[in-house]
């Protein structure tokens, strides 16, 4: 079955872990062996083979490119401009896998309808994968006229946090609301008719930003609080918020988002029984507070800077994914329900947005 995978960070692993995501899965492995400088050398799960083996067609892709004041401990970039540059960058590597055939960037109902149709009857084994630009953390945005730029090579959503401190709003593991540039960001993303991405938002910035903002929102990668108490995670007043704004949350595969007490580093994804289907219990459990399966999707973030180490013990591949398709079904979903929490969910709320 098509599967709509709305978080990957692919040009990051291009340009930061230095990995050619065309090769397949134990090349790309092999020539990390040994390697100490990132936590996942040696154990990344997804590469454009291994999506297209999962029949994962479709996906949202992200720029991203933190900007680190002087003692800030996140990795990131000393001024806005380098952080530009750096998703600047990005972009120049999903150009190229354009020109190369591996991938296609979608930016309007026409070139979505094409790609849909493409992978729904017996796609090419070498079939591009379409991508939706996004943009995780804004911090890159140099000012408002950036905006507009970003938009005209393609970009459609915006999340405007990351982690810590940000120019436009705090993220994960910080607090307080959008800063004064972050509500003027999301004013023009209204204008330009951006997606508005939830995610990683504050608690008070995530209010904050949907009282301002009145376009589409959702939320690409984000798994439920009420399963794992933190910050991270929404709670069941925000899931509420979100499906009544009619957005699509994205369940996230990071072990430490899907089950509780997962300290990174150190817990193991066989200690705590990190499974595939442990997605489903935050599936369910928004699926219940909406009382229909219309808001949930995948937005895995399989390569956000973690692989197996911190994964579901049974996933090697982004293609395991497709295994969710049998999983679902005994869970009590319907055929219907299935399909669209594969892809059917993120393709209708796209086509409404995009009409
Ligand atoms: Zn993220």
């Amino acid at each position: 079955m098509l599967l709509f995978d709305a978080h990957l960070d692919l040009s990051m692993n291009a340009l930061e872990w230095n990995r050619d995501l065309t090769r397949p899965l134990a090349d790309m492995r092999r020539r990390e062996y040994g390697k100490t400088d990132k936590v996942d050398r040696g154990r990344g799960v997804v590469t454009l083979p291994e999506m297209r083996r999962g029949q994962m067609g479709l996906c949202i892709a992200t720029q991203i490119g933190r900007y680190v004041a002087e003692g800030n401990p996140l990795p990131g970039w000393h001024s806005p401009e380098i952080a530009w540059a750096q998703t600047q960058g990005q972009l120049a590597w999903y150009r190229a896998m354009e020109d190369a055939g591996q991938m296609k960037q979608i930016v309007d109902r026409d070139g979505l309808d094409a790609m849909v149709a493409l992978w729904s009857d017996n796609p090419p084994p070498d079939a591009p994968i379409g991508y939706i630009l996004s943009l995780e953390g804004a911090d890159s945005i140099v000012n408002l006229s950036y905006l507009e730029k970003a938009y005209e090579s393609g970009l459609r959503a915006i999340g405007p946090a990351h982690y810590g401190p940000g120019r436009y709003s705090p993220g994960t593991g910080s607090e307080g609301g959008l800063t004064p540039l972050g509500s003027d960001l999301v004013r023009e993303m209204d204008r330009l008719g951006m997606v508005l991405d939830a995610t990683h938002l504050t608690d008070e910035a995530f209010w904050e930003s949907l009282e301002i903002f009145q376009g589409p929102v959702w939320a690409s990668h984000n798994n439920c609080r009420a399963l794992v108490p933190h910050q991270r995670q929404f709670s069941d007043d925000q899931l509420k918020e979100l499906i009544r704004r009619d957005a699509v949350i994205g369940g996230a595969f990071d072990a430490w988002m899907m089950v509780p007490n997962w300290i990174r580093g150190k817990t193991t994804p066989q200690e705590t029984g990190c499974r595939i289907e442990t997605i489903i219990d935050h599936i369910d459990h928004i699926c219940q507070l909406a009382g229909n399966a219309r808001h949930c999707g995948i937005g895995s973030d399989l390569d956000g800077g973690y692989g197996t180490e911190q994964t579901a013990m049974d996933l090697d591949s982004i293609a395991d994914l497709q295994r969710l398709d049998g999983l679902l079904r005994p869970r009590g979903y319907s055929e219907a329900d299935v399909t669209a929490i594969m892809h059917g969910n993120w393709i209708r709320r796209l086509n409404e947005i995009w009409s």
